[in-house]
């Protein structure tokens, strides 16, 4: 090796040379090959299915690789089991949660290494190194706390605090922000950087290309098990990276627009609707039209889905599906056939705790019915074939809180699937999801709208509003300020009436 190379290498304190992993028939991984830098942060970054995870737990000696080697600061590792690679410091922080609930922070920070005093655990030992770490993380942790009790966040946080308390210099960290809000991902995001700082290597697997670009300082693109390239994230961008993890342009990233269909009835008629938040608003929804809504934050554009939907009252304006005039309450639409996906799937969209199946049927329920009974038979026979269509999985009987959020989107839009709707009102549909799922989401919105269904998309994503729309308007201060359709579908003409510009300069 020429000594340029050699001295790049030098600077990897792990060097991953041609591993491979299958399952079975599946080739998880084939022929891996990087190079992770000391004090980094290394993104791993791939659709689902891509390989992060397996070499994730490759790395973190949960799987041994089937080909290849790990080059550890040097020197070739083979680990058998999580315990040997964390004995050379490195740790991981997986997708599931692997933490004893019932025992406190503390307990669990400590567990298998807790400090002892004549083979007896050192309380006072235990509990000062653990005030040390915390102190040192910045964490904002109770010691005593149980961490059955703790968020999610703050259990990943106990988890990293464990990698810490055995002193890990390598963190793998999987998909962490997946499930956090965006208050507990910034937190998230401090917490990678002080690892950082603090000479911690991280590894990092997120779907997230924001995430990603904002934080990582290399990152390697995977797909069907193979590295496509791994670049330094300055010289990427969120569609270079698209484009090497889809392998075709990001632009493709949109299903094919149908036309717009003109002379179809239509599914939804507003006239003069004024509610909370909402101002005279007046449109009309054609059969199998896909309406982009956009606006600033606070245009209302929340407010006249729940206006529309019923979810508050309206104090003037006419409303029809079809030609059936809306009660003004949520069952009645259902009824009517109009269903709304809201902003907050966590807050009033999902029963979390309730199955798969009563999540998604809940709709549906009045054609499920025969002498008041649910139907228990053609229910799940239903649900399965609608999770079916819009998850690809037919898992009904979890918890709907167990899922990703880009499933539980998914549930959302299998609920519509099953109750065939007239009027679908999504609300920010792909906010917090995964690209993998927002283009699933994508094909479902526009499935939906070909089979005649007529749609209200919300999104503060304005590409995302291009990409899907046939015809955008625009709110402002609670009004419909503009239509824009065709050649006039331009960015800076949506930006343009939601900041109200050129009124503003006039006044
Ligand atoms: P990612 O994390 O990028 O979504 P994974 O590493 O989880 O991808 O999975 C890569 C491939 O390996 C997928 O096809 C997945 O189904 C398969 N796979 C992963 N883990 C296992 C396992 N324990 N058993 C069988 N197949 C697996
Ligand atoms: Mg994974």
């Amino acid at each position: 090796m020429d000594p340029v190379s050699q001295a790049a290498d030098d600077q990897f304190v792990l060097d991953i040379r041609g591993l491979g992993k299958s399952f079975g028939a599946t080739r998880a991984l084939d022929d891996i090959s990087l190079g992770v830098r000391s004090a980094s942060v290394h993104a791993l970054v791939g659709e689902n299915g891509a390989g992060k995870s397996t070499l994730g737990k490759i790395i973190a000696g949960v799987y041994p690789p089937d080909q290849g080697e790990l080059v550890l600061r040097g020197s070739p590792v083979a680990f058998r089991s999580p315990r040997e690679a964390l004995a050379e410091g490195i740790a991981i922080v997986a997708q599931e949660v692997a933490l004893v609930p019932q025992r406190t922070v503390a307990e669990n920070v400590f567990l298998g290494a807790e400090p002892r005093r004549a083979g007896f655990v050192d309380g006072r030992t235990l509990l000062s190194r653990f005030e040390q770490l915390t102190a040192t993380s910045g964490f904002v942790l109770k010691a005593g706390a149980l961490v059955g009790r703790l968020s999610l966040a703050e259990q990943q946080q106990v988890e990293i605090l464990r990698a810490l308390a055995r002193d890990a210099q390598i963190i793998v960290l999987d998909e962490p922000s997946a499930s956090l809000s965006a208050k507990e991902v910034d937190r998230l995001h401090e917490i990678v950087r002080s690892l950082r700082a603090t000479g911690h290597t991280v590894v990092l697997v997120s779907h997230f290309l924001n995430e990603v670009l904002e934080l990582s300082d290399s990152v390697t693109t995977l797909r069907d098990g193979k590295v496509i390239r791994t670049a330094a994230t300055a010289a990427e961008t969120e569609a270079s990276l698209l484009s090497a993890m889809l392998g075709r342009p990001a632009s493709r990233a949109y299903p094919p627009k149908a036309e717009r269909p003109t002379d179809t009835p239509a599914a939804l008629t507003i006239e003069g609707l004024t509610a909370p938040g909402v101002r005279d608003v007046s449109l009309a929804i054609g059969q199998g039209e896909i309406v982009g809504l956009a606006g600033l934050i606070g245009a209302g554009r929340t407010e006249l889905a729940r206006a529309i939907y019923g979810a508050t009252p309206s104090s003037a304006g006419e409303l029809r599906a079809g030609e059936r005039p809306l009660a003004g309450s949520p069952v009645a639409s259902i009824r009517a056939g109009v269903l709304l996906i809201p902003e907050s799937r966590k807050d009033d969209g999902l029963l979390l705790r309730r199955s798969i199946r009563e999540n998604v049927s809940l709709a549906s329920l009045p054609s499920l019915l025969r002498f008041g009974f649910v139907r228990r038979g053609l229910e799940r026979e239903r649900v399965s074939d609608a999770v079916r269509k819009a998850a690809g999985a037919p898992i009904i009987d979890a918890p709907a809180g167990t899922l990703s959020g880009g499933n539980q989107q998914k549930l959302m839009f299998a609920r519509a699937l099953l109750a065939q709707p007239r009027v679908l009102i999504a609300d920010e549909p792909t906010r917090g999801v995964d690209v993998g799922a927002k283009r699933d989401l994508y094909e479902l919105l526009v499935q939906l709208a070909s089979g005649g269904v007529g749609i209200l998309l919300i999104s503060n994503e304005i590409e995302e509003i291009l990409g899907l729309a046939h015809r955008v308007l625009v709110m402002r201060a609670g009004r419909l300020v503009a239509e824009l359709t065709g050649d006039a579908m331009t960015e800076e003409a949506i930006l343009t009436a939601a900041f109200g510009t050129s009124a503003r300069s006039a006044a």
